[in-house]
């Protein structure tokens, strides 16, 4: 903050953390003239108001917090300019950005990430997008809002399609389940949903150059 002539008084975030306008909405709305700028407010000899009406009651109790946030505010002859909130003292910095977003954005959970060495990194992947519930199956499509003729499962064409279905309960994926276990000289174990593999896998302590990372 600098002279307070580029910076809107309620709109823009130059004290705290929130605009004024979000933290005093009742005060904000009593202004007059909304577009203000700080130096339109900050005049020679302390704070000038344009309210539309007189301040009473829960209005004047707003003001009086608002005075004490202001307290602390000095200004200066310097040009107003931006400064990046982000963490660090750097200014911008994209690595800060873009752990912002993926705070926000990626889905936080206790689902821990399984690697295994011993399979190809694409299988790797594919169990990881799997755990998210991010194959594009026809049920998970026609959630995205695209227009697919149905979202019946095209292998047995019983039931939908969605991630459990086409591991799990689908009959052509329960037969393959059962080769599989079969060409493990395991004894057959019904699975009804992907989880049901990850914990039986945890259930037999298997050994080797796997790894889990969180
Ligand atoms: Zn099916």
């Amino acid at each position: 903050m600098g002279n307070g002539r580029d910076t809107f008084f309620w709109e823009d975030c130059w004290i705290g953390d929130r605009p004024l306008a979000a933290v005093f909405p009742r005060l904000a709305a009593l202004e007059r003239n909304r577009s203000c700028t700080v130096a339109d407010r900050r005049g020679v000899d302390g704070w000038t108001w344009e309210w539309q009406r007189p301040l009473e009651g829960r209005s004047r109790t707003r003001y009086d917090e608002m005075m004490h946030v202001l307290a602390d505010f000095c200004c200066t002859e310097a040009s107003d300019g931006w400064r990046w909130m982000l963490g660090t003292d750097d200014g911008f910095t994209v690595r800060e950005t873009r752990r912002w977003i993926d705070d926000r954005v990626l889905p936080v959970g206790l689902i821990q990430t399984r690697w295994c060495d011993l399979v190809p990194r694409k299988v790797n992947i594919f169990i990881w997008r799997m755990q998210w519930q991010r194959i594009p199956t026809r049920m998970a499509l026609s959630g995205r809002g695209l227009e697919i003729l149905t979202i019946v499962c095209p292998i047995c064409g019983i039931s939908v399609e969605n991630i459990e279905h086409l591991f799990g309960r689908c009959e052509v994926a329960a037969s393959i389940w059962g080769l599989v276990f079969r060409w493990l000289q395991l004894p057959y174990r019904s699975v009804v949903e992907p989880d049901d593999l990850f914990r039986w896998v945890d259930e037999c302590r298997m050994t080797g150059n796997s790894e889990e990372s969180p």
